[in-house]
């Protein structure tokens, strides 16, 4: 039998154990037949994605259970909570930062170089704030409802038009992670909610996804949109803000969507900041939870922290490999 043979029989049958034995007699019998045998009997060593550097677990036990109830589950049970700018987008490609859809605005050629330079002053006071360590995030809140009234003030003094936000998308450096195609095709294949719950420009980011043609029926954005009036021209900003630190109330401020997806009682969570982390809080009827966090910058200072929340921490990882590889097995 080839390796991927192998690898595939191994899948099956670790699939069929987790659906018989559950719990810690599950972690148990691994223990224990993994002595008996010395083979590789954990799903999480059959993915060579595991084994790249920058993948981290403070606990791999646990990732094992999560992820042979998510197998137990299937496409049925399943649905994705992610976040978005540095979550599913790149932070960095050739060591050039990538832009957020808030950047891609702040940077396009309809906004004028005075306006860029006061945003660009916001973001040299703010963003450090948004990233300390040493701040909670009860201390971070206040000002990230400053740095985003300021920031939505200035572009709607700019007068954006509508109508030519196809063409600053396209102008801009953004990237999606790598393999964000079978990411998005394999989702919406099986018919997967996807819940994109984000705290920048939803018309931005929805352009991106349909220039990058994955903006699948199966996907709900919530994030902040811009509200146009009769001429195409920006006026303000619909409903209530999303920050990076309000995001603990999403799933109350979408009760409907959530109480549709009741069955789908197995979550994995994607994010990039600690704020990520509560996306999912409120969620109903929640059995599995995987919680996977891109750690981009400042490693050393926050991967601790990182650790402690997240199961799975993807350091300076660009790509989708180690979800791709998870979504692979479940469905
Ligand atoms: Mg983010």
């Amino acid at each position: 039998m080839d390796r991927a043979a192998v690898v595939k029989v191994g899948a099956a049958a670790s699939a069929s154990v987790c659906a018989v034995v559950g719990g810690v007699a599950l972690a148990q019998y691994i223990v224990a037949k993994k002595k008996r045998a010395g083979k590789k009997t954990r799903i999480i060593e059959m993915m060579p994605q595991f084994e790249k550097p920058t993948v981290h677990m403070r606990n791999p036990e646990r990732v094992e259970q999560i992820i042979c109830g998510l197998i137990k589950g299937g496409a049925s049970k399943l649905q994705i909570i992610t976040d978005f700018d540095m979550t599913l987008s790149k932070f960095l490609v050739n060591g050039k930062r990538c832009p957020t859809c808030h950047n891609i605005i702040d940077n396009c050629k309809l906004v004028t170089e005075e306006c860029r330079q006061k945003l660009l002053q916001l973001r040299n006071k703010y963003y450090p704030i948004e990233i300390d360590p040493q701040l909670t995030m009860e201390e971070k809140y206040p000002f990230m409802v400053e740095w985003y009234f300021k920031s939505h003030t200035l572009l709607v003094e700019q007068r954006l038009e509508k109508d030519k936000l196809p063409e600053v998308v396209r102008e801009s450096d953004v990237a999606l992670r790598e393999g964000f195609e079978q990411f998005f095709d394999r989702l919406h294949q099986h018919n997967v909610p996807v819940f994109i719950f984000s705290a920048g420009l939803g018309d931005v980011l929805e352009e991106i996804l349909l220039q990058a043609r994955v903006y699948h029926p199966n996907i709900k954005v919530v994030s902040n949109f811009m509200d146009f009036d009769e001429n195409g021209v920006l006026r303000g900003f619909k409903g209530e803000l999303i920050h990076v630190y309000n995001k603990h109330d999403g799933a109350l401020r979408n009760t409907e969507y959530f109480k549709q997806l009741k069955e789908n009682s197995n979550i994995i969570l994607l994010g990039d900041s600690m704020g990520d982390l509560s996306m999912a809080d409120g969620v109903p009827n929640v059995e599995n939870i995987l919680k996977i966090g891109f750690l981009n910058d400042k490693v050393e200072e926050r991967l601790d922290k990182y650790l402690d929340s997240y199961d799975i921490v993807l350091v300076k990882d660009e790509t989708l490999e180690v979800p791709n590889a998870i979504l692979q097995k479940v469905l």
